[in-house]
């Protein structure tokens, strides 16, 4: 599958679309999400061109893994969310079709600020 560049995040990465920012550095960017599922519903996506999760394990470099990875917690942090020095929240991220994935480029939804619930509903 080859990486649309025309997707809506891709837009956002090329200043084309409007964000509210959370934060910013060589490797990511993070924003709300417009559809906020509980009270804090960010984003955080890799500047680099990657379909979803498994696009950029194979193909991404250490510095960008790590980078995103770390940029995590640091947002969560930022936020208040994270089990450091707040409440804890949940980290998602959907892959294709059958994991519900609507904008093909690499995001990791950071969900918390309250209680967020179940894992999974039927
Ligand atoms: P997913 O189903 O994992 O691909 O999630 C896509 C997410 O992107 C949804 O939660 C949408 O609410 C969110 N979203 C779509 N367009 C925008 C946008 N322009 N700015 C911020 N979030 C967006």
């Amino acid at each position: 599958m080859k990486y649309d560049e025309n997707n809506i995040f891709a837009k956002i990465l090329r200043g084309e679309i409007p964000c509210k920012k959370i934060y910013e550095d060589d490797y990511v960017l993070s924003f709300e999400d417009v559809n906020p599922q509980k009270k804090t519903h960010v984003l955080v996506i890799p500047k680099g061109k990657y379909i979803d999760l498994d696009d950029f394990n194979e193909k991404a470099s250490k510095d960008e893994i790590n980078g995103f990875f770390r940029a995590i917690t640091l947002i969560a942090k930022k936020l208040n969310i994270s089990n450091l020095n707040g409440n804890g929240y949940r980290v998602i991220s959907n892959i294709g079709e059958d994991g519900g994935q609507e904008v093909p480029h690499l995001h990791f939804h950071l969900i918390g600020g309250e209680k967020v619930g179940k894992m999974i509903q039927k």
